[in-house]
């Protein structure tokens, strides 16, 4: 819903929550996500610290796990606000992944551990799902893990692994059975990172940054007590964690910010004597953009209505991710487009440029960096391959 058609409520939730970032987001990291540049994990568990204490970390939790029960529309507007407002964005593993599967698979014993430790920031997660030759064919997936006693041995190796190097636990897939279809030998385990046998090995991406790593599990010992599910029934609950996963990735908040840095920027480039946002070429392929937003924000609120009401989400969430990130390319290419050739060398140094007029200001030098980081994004969390094979066959019924 465009903001200037909602309730007078939910319009007033969208000033406190602007008034909400202006004091408590440090100038200076609202300038670095403004820019594209790489946070480091402190900024980012001090604004995360701030939304749990203003209980907005996962305010669509229930209330009995320390949520709010916070309804579709108002926490895509908060999602939304946080983003246009150049917040860091939150890690959605905990909150958004782990937390709901555990409330959904979990026994109490885990619920009662894990699920206060999310909310409250105690953990940081990371996803243990792709190995080196288990990406887009999951369920070849070779990472074993054998039983002893009241433990199991896990021996393999993850990789892409987001954010390993600084996460607490990892949710991970292992191999617990060698009979049936490779989807019926598949266990879901909660592995402590601190647990001796663990290496992390970091992944350098194309746009310099540090947020991928190999790990490497040797001879690691996990408690079944920390199995979610019955053993070898790993593949339906990462089924799943994939589908709210998927809902995530539609990328709408991001989208939003993107659209308002694109038209900041055409604004200020000129082209014949006009500035680019004049001009029609420019103003078509925007409103064209700013349509598909739109449609995409319609189907994310349907899909969290339904997840809120408890519903099976299903494979269709495949369109969201699939939507959205395309979406997000988009916007980088046009941005490109509008940016020229300056913006093809890719900049670090120009990221901490603070003024507006310095020789290539900061919204063109940090284009080929947060093009190239789009990428990324038809790829994580299933390719758009994949996820057309999957509406075809799963939605579609062909
Ligand atoms: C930004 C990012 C973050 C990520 N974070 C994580 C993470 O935290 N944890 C984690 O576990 N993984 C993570 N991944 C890994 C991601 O899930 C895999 O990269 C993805 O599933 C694809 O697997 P692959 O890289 O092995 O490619 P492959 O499966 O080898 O695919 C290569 C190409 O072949 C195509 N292809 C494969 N099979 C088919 C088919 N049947 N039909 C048509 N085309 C096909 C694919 O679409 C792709 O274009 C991340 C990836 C990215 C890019």
């Amino acid at each position: 819903m465009m903001a200037d058609q909602e309730p007078a409520e939910l319009a007033e939730f969208r000033q406190n929550v602007r008034r909400f970032i202006a004091h408590n987001l440090p100038t200076s990291v609202r300038e670095k996500v403004r820019r594209g540049v790489l946070l480091d994990r402190n900024e980012i568990d001090l604004w995360e610290r701030q939304l749990v204490n203003q209980g907005w970390f996962a305010p669509h939790w229930p209330e009995r796990w320390g949520g709010q029960a916070m309804k579709p529309l108002w926490r895509m507007a908060l999602d939304e606000e946080l983003a246009r407002n150049d917040c860091p964005e939150a890690s959605p593993f905990g909150t958004d992944m782990v937390g709901p599967m555990l409330m959904q698979f979990g026994d109490d014993a885990q619920k009662q551990f894990f699920l206060p430790r999310i909310v409250n920031l105690e953990h940081h997660w990371c996803q243990g799902y792709s190995e080196p030759n288990a990406g887009s064919d999951l369920a070849s997936l070779q990472t074993r893990a054998v039983r002893e006693g009241d433990d199991y041995i896990v021996n393999g190796s993850k990789i892409w692994t987001s954010g390993a190097h600084y996460a607490d636990w990892m949710f991970a897939l292992v191999r617990t059975g060698a009979d049936g279809k490779p989807q019926e030998g598949i266990s879901f385990l909660l592995i402590n990172m601190r647990t001796p046998g663990i290496s992390i090995k970091p992944i350098i991406g194309i746009h310099g940054w540090h947020l991928f790593n190999q790990v490497f599990l040797d001879e690691v010992r996990v408690p079944v007590a920390h199995r979610v599910g019955q053993e070898n029934m790993g593949w339906t609950i990462a089924k799943s964690v994939l589908e709210h996963e998927r809902l995530k990735l539609s990328r709408v908040p991001e989208c939003h910010r993107r659209l308002a840095n694109l038209k900041t920027l055409a604004a200020s480039v000129m082209e014949r004597g006009q500035a680019i946002a004049q001009r029609d070429w420019f103003k078509l392929k925007l409103a064209a953009l700013e349509v598909r937003l739109m449609a995409l924000e319609a189907s994310v609120l349907r899909f969290r209505r339904q997840a809120l009401a408890g519903g099976r989400l299903g494979a269709e969430t495949g369109r969201l991710k699939l939507r959205g990130s395309q979406l997000v390319q988009a916007f980088e290419n046009l941005t490109v487009d509008v940016a020229g050739p300056s913006s093809l060398p890719y900049d670090p140094a120009a990221h901490l440029e603070l003024m507006e007029d310095a020789p290539r200001p900061w919204r063109v030098a940090t284009t080929s960096a947060r093009r190239f980081m789009s990428r990324g994004f038809t790829i994580a969390g299933g390719s758009s391959e994949i996820q057309h094979n999957q509406l075809a066959k799963q939605v579609l019924g062909l």
